[in-house]
Order: structure tokens, then C-alpha cells, then sequence
């Protein structure tokens, strides 16, 4: 039976197998079997852990497919970092951008800003610029590849290394699910990879311009994140059940 062929509870079962083996693995062999799953893409964020897997998949010429959403709202050094990892490595990096339409209608109905008014004004605005473009950076995909750690907030403490996605029925791989941010960093410079100069400016964890600031010393990775909202587990809604999560409105 192919990955194709496979049904829900089928795939659960692949998601326990590939979890316990992923565990025994490096980065570039976890990369590696990700890939032999079947058709593999990796959506990156070209944050510092998505970095490490790009140079992974460059460096090994591995066969997954590299996607990044392309809000429309992102910070300067962030789409510059996209042209500048695609050289260095080689690869090409599809992205997927809202519809204009979209854009359109958010704005009249709540204000091209208005995501700082309400949680649902937020999540309406993730839908149409990260949920809707990651449908189709996810069309057609068995496995999505994501750079998930354990460490990087409490809502993300228990992260697997692979899981079914029932809502996207995919398997979910998060290869660096058990790697600290000093480790991150260690590799980062070893390999020399490129990464966002906002890091070094104190922002661990990088979004969209008007949804990210820098984190003060002995904050979560993630405080910086929509921070004006009280909610602990402040999510975008891609790692997120919808059924699990608040309605997300369909703007
Ligand atoms: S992070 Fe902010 S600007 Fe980006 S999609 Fe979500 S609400 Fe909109």
C-alpha cells in the first residue's frame, strides 16, 4: 500500500513508526526519510531553526520541496533572507502570497491593521495571509516538514518528531523537535549559515513585521509574538488544530 492509499488511522500508525525512528537519526538522515515518505515539503518561516533544515536539504540536495508564505507583511531583512539562502544553496523556494481579494475584504471589514483590536481581527488576518497561501504551499503534500521545537514555548513543550495531521491528512515531521537554541546556534555558525540579522537584535522568533517586537532578557522565545494579547498560547493557527483553536473567522 502506498502513502497515497493509506486512510487516517493508517497513517497514525506510520506517524508512531516514524516518530520512534526519527528519534535514532541525525538532521540530514530524519531530512532523509521524511523524503522516502513520500512527497515532502518543508515551509519555512527562514527563521534560525528553518534555516538549519534549508542548509540541510541544500547541502544534501534532498528531494523536498522548500515553501515560505509570503505575507505581504514580513520585515525587509526577512524577504531579503529568502533570495540570499536560495543562492547560497542553490534551491528555489516557492512562494505563496495571499489574494488580493482577500486583503481587500479583511480591510473593509476590520481595518488593514486591525488585528491589534481583537484576537478574531487577528486570526481572520493569519487565515487569509498564512492559513489560506499554506493550503496551497501543502497541496498535493504526504509529509510537511516544519522547524517545531520543544523548546520554544510551553504550548510546543511536547512536540513529537512526527504526527498525524488529520485536518491537513498529512504527517507532520518536525526534525528539530528536540534540539535546544544553543545547539541551533552552535550549528548555525559551524556551517555558516545565513540567518535573519534581527536575531542578533533580539528577536528569537521572527513573524510579521507589525505582529513581532524584540524580547527583553528572560522572556519566553516567543513573548515577542503578538504580544499585546494575553493568551499564553499565542499560535498563528498554522500549528494549530482549528478545531482545536478558537473559530478562526473566514475573512
Ligand atoms: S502575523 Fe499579523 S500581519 Fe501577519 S498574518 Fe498574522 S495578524 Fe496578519
Amino acid at each position: 500500500m502506498t502513502l497515497q492509499d493509506a486512510d487516517g488511522q493508517d497513517r497514525t500508525a506510520l506517524a508512531a513508526t516514524l516518530d520512534a525512528s526519527l528519534q535514532n537519526l541525525d538532521l540530514a538522515g530524519r531530512l532523509a526519510l521524511a523524503a522516502e515518505t513520500g512527497h515532502a515539503v518543508f515551509t519555512t518561516s527562514l527563521g534560525i531553526e528553518d534555516q538549519v533544515i534549508t542548509a540541510a536539504i541544500g547541502t544534501h540536495r534532498l528531494p523536498i520541496d522548500v515553501s515560505t508564505l509570503e505575507t505581504g507583511r514580513l520585515f525587509r531583512e526577512t524577504v531579503d533572507l529568502i533570495g540570499e539562502t536560495e543562492e547560497r544553496y542553490d534551491i528555489a523556494i516557492r512562494r505563496f502570497t495571499p489574494e488580493q481579494d482577500d486583503i481587500d475584504a479583511y480591510a473593509a471589514q476590520y481595518g488593514l491593521n486591525g488585528f491589534y483590536d481583537s484576537v478574531e481581527a487577528r486570526h481572520a488576518c493569519c487565515h487569509v495571509r498564512k492559513l489560506k497561501p499554506l493550503a496551497k504551499a501543502l497541496a498535493g503534500a504526504d509529509v510537511w516538514i516544519t522547524g517545531l521545537r520543544r523548546g520554544q514555548s510551553g504550548n510546543r513543550a511536547s512536540t513529537p518528531f512526527a504526527e498525524y495531521d488529520a485536518e491537513r491528512n498529512l504527517i507532520k515531521i518536525n526534525p528539530l523537535a528536540d534540539w535546544d537554541i544553543e545547539t541551533i546556534r552552535a550549528h548555525v555558525a559551524s556551517e555558516a549559515i545565513p540567518v535573519n540579522p534581527l536575531h542578533a537584535r533580539g528577536y528569537p522568533s521572527i513573524g510579521c513585521e507589525p505582529c513581532t517586537r524584540a524580547i527583553k532578557p528572560g522572556e519566553p522565545e516567543r513573548a515577542g509574538r503578538w504580544w499585546w494579547e494575553n493568551d499564553e498560547k499565542r499560535e498563528c493557527g498554522l500549528h494549530v488544530p482549528e478545531s482545536a483553536a478558537e473559530a478562526i473567522p473566514r475573512a
